[in-house]
Formats: structure tokens, C-alpha cells, sequence
């Protein structure tokens, strides 16, 4: 609401007890700005609580107290009590500090003597308590909203707390069976290779070559079974435990593992190269060997160039982000996510052998340590997959950081 100065109204409760006080108090207000104030004259504290208690709209209370004792004091209280957000401003006999801190500390905005009373001094203690309680009241608010809104995040987080561990329990539960299959089928597998083997040894001459020829093929596939076997079970081990926790330099890694690759990278007249000091890593070295072997084998597998080249890096800028990049067939990227499906494969044996498993194990063992795969390919445009570990806590020592050959290279030249 508004009165003719432009200014807001403000509804005002009087409780007070004495009619001098209250003619007092009217005459200061009117002396200022007639109309600004809208005054409910009450006579007694229980008349002025069933008021607010009803819901009133009023702006402030200005509360008589002829002699401020205790018993009066707790008028304050009640007052307080009843209207929480409705500034009180208390009007004394005597300008006594005690008694003004004892009103504040039951709820009251702010205290006037009455011997001080005037017009203005009385217009701005109303506006400045009424002004400070909306402030007040604001703020409150504010506070409830932003704790409501931290107990829905806490109950979220419960929420997804448990989520995570049912996820975390339905996974285990699903490792547990991956590794009991595998084990159970391990066993049953063996006895048909044995059988098949025998079969060749002491029965070819009575088999005729078809039957040769089947029984052959049929001990492939037991070795293609017991490989995928093997697979899912190292599958299931990978995550259980990171029992082995040290700063690895992936420098080291790679290049035990270039070596191990050594006779494929030469059969393919293949040229690997690391460019620039790879960083270490916190992790266990196994399975970082693991992934890189992997990723570099995948390279040098599905590469019709001549010569097929393999690059290893790690991304500028990042803690702990490492590259493998290939001149190889590419991957169409409406493949990208299956081809980290346990025994998803793209292409036919015949084509290229493999089990469909590596990809899914390298994705395993990074994000087992919290990192990310991902890749950039395009079919006959090469691929490079990109993986992040958690960085070592030591630095690495520096090293070259010029592309240096760790591999021989189609051309012959030398590891360093
Ligand atoms: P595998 O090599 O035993 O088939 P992987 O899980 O390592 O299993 O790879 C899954 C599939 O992803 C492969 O069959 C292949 O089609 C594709 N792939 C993986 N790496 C590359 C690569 N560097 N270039 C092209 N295709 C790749």
C-alpha cells in the first residue's frame, strides 16, 4: 500500500497501556508524515497477541513499557513468540542499557526512550526495525531454501550412494559367475581336447581324411575356447584388487613391452615410435603393459600399410593422457562403443584372429584405476585410442623428448 508521499505504509500495532503514552506516541508520528503510519491502538498484550496470532499485516509493533521489569519484559517474549517475523520496538521510561540488551535478547529490533521521543526519531526507528526484519525475514528464508535444498543433495547422494553399491554388488555377483563358468568350463574342455588329441594319434589311420580334417578343426576350436576362457578370466581378476600401487614409468613399460613385440614388429616391417618421454603413472605395471601391448598389437594387426606405423605419445597439456595412434584400417565410429564388448569383433578369423577381448580388458584395467578410453578412427583413415591414468606422485626424470625409435623400422633403423 501506498500513501500520498510515495512512501510504503507501514501498519503499526501500539500496545499500550497508559492513553497519554498512546496520544504521545500518536502525536510524534502524525508530526512527520501523516498517512505513512496506520496505527492499531491496543490496551492490553493479550488483545495485541490474538491480533498477530490472526495473521494481521502489520508492519512492526511498538510495545509500551512504562516500568521495563522482567515481568514485562517477557511481553517481548510473547510477542516474539506469537509473530516471529514482525520487528518489535520497544518504548521505555528510561534509557536503560541493561534493560535494552535484556529486551533485544528476547526478541525486540530496537528501543526508545520516551523522554527522547520525537517525530523523526520515532518515524525512523519504525522504518529502519521494519527494514531490518524484512531483511532479516529475507534472509531466513533464504537460509531454509538453500538447507532444503543441501538435505535433497544429502538424500541424493544417499540415494546414489546405494545405487552404486547394489551396481557395485550385481557387479560382483556377475564377476563371480563370469569366473565360476570359466573355472566349471575349464575343466570339461580339457577332457574333450584330451580326447580329441587321442583321436589324431591312435585312430588316423582308421579315420579317412574328412575325418581327419574335422577332428582337427574341432581341436581349433577347443583352442579358441580355452583362449576365451583364459580371456574372460583375466577379465575377472582385473579391478579385484590394486594390490600393486607405485609410481610407473610408462617410458619403461612400453619399451618391455616394444621388445616382447619385437618379432611381429619385424615380421610386419613395422616402425613403432615413442614421441617424446612418455610420463609415469600411479598403477601396477602388469596391467599398464597390458594395455599398451594390446593397443600396439591391435595397431600392427589391423594395418594393411606398407609399412604399417605405430605412434605412442602423450597429449600436451594433460597429467596423464597417452596416445596410440596407427596408419591402420580404421574403425567406422558407429562402431566405437561395441568394439569394447567382450568378444565383439568387426572382423571374421579368417581375416584377422583374435579373441574380442583385449579392448574390453584395457577398458577394464583403466577404468579400474579411474581413467578413460576413448577414440578417434575413420575407416581407411588410421585410429588412435587415448587413455588417461592418474599421474605419479613423483616426476619422471627428464628424457628425450624428441621422437625416438624403440623399434627397428621398415627401414632398418636401429633401437637406440
Ligand atoms: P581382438 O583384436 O581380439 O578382436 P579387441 O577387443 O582388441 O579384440 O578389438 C575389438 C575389435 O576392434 C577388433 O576385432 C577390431 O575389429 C577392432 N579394432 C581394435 N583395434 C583396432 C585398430 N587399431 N584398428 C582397427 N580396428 C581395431
Amino acid at each position: 500500500m501506498r500513501a500520498r508521499t510515495g512512501i510504503d505504509e507501514i501498519e503499526v500495532l501500539l500496545v499500550v497501556d497508559d492513553p497519554r503514552n498512546s496520544r504521545r506516541v500518536r502525536r510524534a508520528l502524525v508530526e512527520v508524515r501523516a498517512g505513512v503510519f496506520r496505527i492499531t491502538r491496543v490496551n492490553r498484550l493479550q488483545r495485541a497477541l490474538e491480533l498477530l496470532a490472526a495473521g494481521g499485516s502489520f508492519g512492526v509493533v511498538l510495545l509500551d513499557l512504562p516500568s521495563a521489569d522482567t515481568q514485562r519484559l517477557d511481553a517481548v517474549a510473547r510477542i516474539r513468540a506469537t509473530a516471529a517475523d514482525v520487528p518489535i520496538v520497544v518504548l521505555a521510561g528510561t534509557d536503560d542499557d541493561m534493560l535494552a540488551l535484556a529486551a533485544f535478547q528476547r526478541g525486540a529490533q530496537d528501543w526508545l526512550a520516551k523522554d527522547d521521543l520525537d517525530g523523526r526519531l520515532l518515524e525512523r526507528t519504525l522504518r529502519r526495525a521494519a527494514q531490518r526484519k524484512r531483511v532479516e525475514v529475507a534472509l531466513r528464508r533464504e537460509i531454509r531454501e538453500v538447507e532444503a535444498a543441501r538435505s535433497r543433495i544429502e538424500q541424493q547422494a544417499v540415494e546414489l550412494r546405494a545405487r552404486a553399491e547394489q551396481v557395485d554388488a550385481v557387479n560382483r555377483d556377475l564377476d563371480d559367475f563370469t569366473y565360476m563358468a570359466s573355472h566349471d568350463l575349464k575343466e570339461p574342455l580339457r577332457g574333450i581336447s584330451g580326447y580329441c588329441e587321442i583321436l589324431l594319434e591312435d585312430y588316423r589311420d582308421r579315420l579317412d581324411p574328412d575325418g581327419v580334417r574335422r577332428l582337427e578343426a574341432l581341436t581349433g576350436m577347443c583352442d579358441r575356447l580355452a583362449k576365451q576362457i583364459e580371456n574372460l578370466l583375466a577379465y575377472y581378476r582385473v579391478g579385484r584388487t590394486h594390490d600393486v600401487d607405485t609410481d610407473v614409468d610408462l617410458e619403461e613399460v612400453a619399451a618391455e613391452q616394444l621388445d616382447t613385440l619385437g618379432a611381429t614388429i619385424d615380421q610386419r616391417r613395422a616402425s613403432v615410435e615413442i614421441a617424446g618421454r612418455l610420463p609415469a603413472a600411479k598403477g601396477d605395471p602388469t596391467l599398464f603393459g597390458m594395455v599398451l601391448a594390446n593397443l600396439i598389437s591391435n595397431s600392427l594387426k589391423y594395418n594393411e600399410s606398407k609399412p604399417p606405423r605405430v605412434q605412442l605419445g602423450a597429449v600436451a597439456g594433460e597429467p596423464c593422457t597417452i596416445y596410440v595412434r596407427d596408419n591402420g584400417i580404421g574403425i567406422d565410429p558407429k562402431y566405437h562403443d561395441a568394439i569394447f564388448t567382450i568378444f565383439r569383433r568387426l572382423h571374421g578369423r579368417k581375416q584377422y584372429e583374435g579373441t574380442g577381448a583385449g579392448l574390453t580388458i584395457v577398458r577394464k584395467i583403466v577404468q579400474s584405476y579411474g581413467g578413460r578410453i576413448w577414440l578417434e578412427s575413420e575407416p581407411g583413415q588410421g585410429s588412435t585410442f587415448y587413455f588417461t591414468l592418474p599421474p605419479a606422485t613423483k616426476r619422471v626424470p627428464s628424457g628425450p623428448n624428441a621422437p625416438h625409435w624403440i623399434a627397428r623400422d621398415a627401414v632398418g633403423v636401429a633401437r637406440p
